[in-house]
C-alpha cells in the first residue's frame, strides 16, 4: 500500500503548481458555499427540524411530518414559495417530467430556450407513442443557440405563444457555458417581456449551490432537479425536487401522485434522515465538486489537453469536459478514474450501447449511490471529438488522487 498514490516528482510538482494556480478560484467557491451553508442552517432552525420527524411512514404516508418539513426547508433554501422534495421523484428526468406534465395541457406550446434539451428529456418531449408530451398534443419549439449563446431575439419571438419555456442551467453535453445568474436574469426578462404569462421552468440539474442564489429567487417560476446530484449532498439515496410558485408546485404535486391527493400522499418507509442530512451537506459537497472541477480543468490543460471550461472561467455547474486523442484514450481515462474510486475500484469499465445514445458510451462510476454523479464520475461517448465529461467529487483530495493517476496516461 502507499504505492498507488506515490507520484513521480514531476507529477507532484504539477500538482503543487495546479493547486497554487487554482487557489483564488477555490476561494470563490468557498465564499459561495458559506452563503449557502448559512441559508441551510437558518432554514433548518426556522422550520424546527427535529430528530422525532426522521422516523418515516408507511402506506399512504398521510401526515408524515418529516416529509412535509423537508419540503418547507427546501423551499426556504432555494428561495421559493413552495417545494416538493422527496424520494418519489425518482431522478432529475422524472422531476422534470412531472413538472412538464403538471403545467402543460393539450394545445400548449413548450419552448426550449437553449437549443436541444438534455438527452433524456428529448424522449419525454418528442418520442412517438410512449406517452410523451407530443402524444398529448403539446407543441414544442426549440430556440437554437446563436454563437454558442441563447438567441434572445428569437427567444422573445417564440415566447409570445409559449405556455412554458424550459431553460437548462447546466451545459449538459453541449459546449456552451453553463448559465450564470446574469445570463439567466437576461433570459427570464426577455421571456417575461414577450409574454408575462409564460411559465419559466429551469432544469436546475448540476447547478444547485454553484451560486449564492437559485433561479427561483430571481425570476424562475419553477425549478426541478435530482437528489443524486448536488442537492442530495452525496448522502440522499434517491429522490428529486420541484420548487417555485405555490400554485404551480400544487399542479405538479397532482401529477406526482394523483390529482386531488397531490403532496399529501407518499410514504417514506426508511425515513427522511438521509434527505435532511444530504441537504445539510449539499453546499459543502457541491463546493468540493466545483473545486475538483476547477482542478481538473487546470491539470489537464497543463498536460496539453483542450478543456472546457478553463479553470479561471465562471463555474455554474460541476461538469468539466476534457478532449482526448482517441477512443482508446477515452477508455483508458475512464478506467483510471474507476480504479481510484472508493467502491468497485477493481471493476474495469467497458463501452456499451446505452439507451438514448447514438454511439457506445463508457463510464466510470465507483460510487456509493448507484448512478450518483455528485460523487466523482465520468462518461464519454465513443465518437469524435473524443470528449470525456467529468463531474462530482465529494472531496478535492479524493478527486486529485484520481486525476493525478489519470494524468500518468499523458506523461
Ligand atoms: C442529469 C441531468 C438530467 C437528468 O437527470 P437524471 O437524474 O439523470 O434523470 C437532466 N438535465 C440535466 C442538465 C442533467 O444534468
Amino acid at each position: 500500500m502507499g504505492e498507488l498514490f506515490d507520484f513521480s516528482p514531476k507529477l507532484a510538482e504539477l500538482d503543487k503548481q495546479t493547486m497554487e494556480e487554482c487557489a483564488p478560484y477555490f476561494g470563490e467557491a468557498s465564499r459561495i458555499a458559506d452563503i449557502n451553508r448559512r441559508k441551510v442552517l437558518e432554514a433548518f432552525i426556522k422550520n424546527r427540524v427535529g430528530a422525532a420527524m426522521f422516523g418515516g411512514s408507511t402506506g399512504y404516508g398521510f401526515g408524515d411530518v418529516g416529509r412535509d418539513v423537508l419540503d418547507r426547508v427546501f423551499a426556504d433554501i432555494v428561495g421559493a414559495e413552495d417545494a416538493v422534495c422527496r424520494p418519489h421523484l425518482l431522478s432529475g428526468t422524472h422531476a422534470l417530467t412531472v413538472a412538464l406534465f403538471g403545467i402543460l395541457r393539450p394545445g400548449d406550446l413548450l419552448v426550449s430556450a437553449v437549443g436541444e434539451p438534455y438527452d433524456t428529456l428529448r424522449t419525454v418531449i418528442l418520442s412517438n407513442g410512449t406517452g410523451s408530451l407530443a402524444d398529448f398534443k403539446i407543441d414544442y419549439a426549440e430556440c437554437p443557440l446563436k454563437d454558442n449563446a441563447v438567441d434572445l431575439s428569437k427567444l422573445a419571438e417564440l415566447s409570445r405563444r409559449a405556455k412554458a419555456v424550459l431553460v437548462q442551467r447546466s451545459k449538459g453535453y453541449s459546449m456552451r457555458g453553463a448559465l450564470g445568474q446574469r445570463e439567466m436574469r437576461e433570459i427570464f426578462e426577455t421571456i417575461k417581456t414577450a409574454n408575462s404569462d409564460a411559465i419559466i421552468l429551469v432544469d436546475n440539474c448540476y447547478g444547485e449551490f454553484c451560486d449564492a442564489s437559485e433561479p427561483c429567487a430571481y425570476g424562475a417560476d419553477l425549478i426541478a432537479g435530482s437528489l443524486i446530484k448536488n442537492a442530495g449532498g452525496a448522502v440522499a439515496p434517491c429522490g428529486g425536487y420541484i420548487a417555485g410558485k405555490k400554485e404551480l408546485v400544487e399542479l405538479c404535486a397532482g401529477r406526482m401522485t394523483a390529482p386531488g391527493t397531490g403532496r399529501e400522499l407518499g410514504c417514506v418507509p426508511n425515513g427522511t434522515r438521509e434527505l435532511f442530512l444530504g441537504l445539510y451537506f449539499a453546499p459543502t459537497v457541491t463546493e468540493q465538486a466545483v473545486c475538483s472541477s476547477i482542478y481538473a480543468s487546470r491539470l489537464f490543460e497543463k498536460l496539453g489537453k483542450r478543456v472546457f471550461p478553463l479553470y479561471g472561467e465562471p463555474r455554474n455547474d460541476i461538469v468539466t469536459v476534457v478532449e482526448l486523442d482517441s477512443e482508446r484514450q477515452l477508455c483508458e481515462f475512464c478506467r483510471a478514474i474507476q480504479a481510484c474510486s472508493p467502491v468497485d475500484s477493481f471493476a474495469v469499465p467497458e463501452p456499451w450501447d446505452m439507451p438514448g445514445y447514438d454511439c457506445r458510451v463508457i463510464m466510470a462510476a465507483g460510487a456509493f449511490t448507484n448512478g450518483s454523479s455528485i460523487e466523482l464520475s465520468c462518461d464519454a461517448p465513443l465518437k469524435m471529438p473524443y470528449r470525456v465529461y467529468i463531474q462530482g467529487g465529494v472531496h478535492l483530495t479524493y478527486s486529485r488522487l484520481a486525476f493525478l493517476s489519470a494524468a500518468k496516461l499523458f506523461m
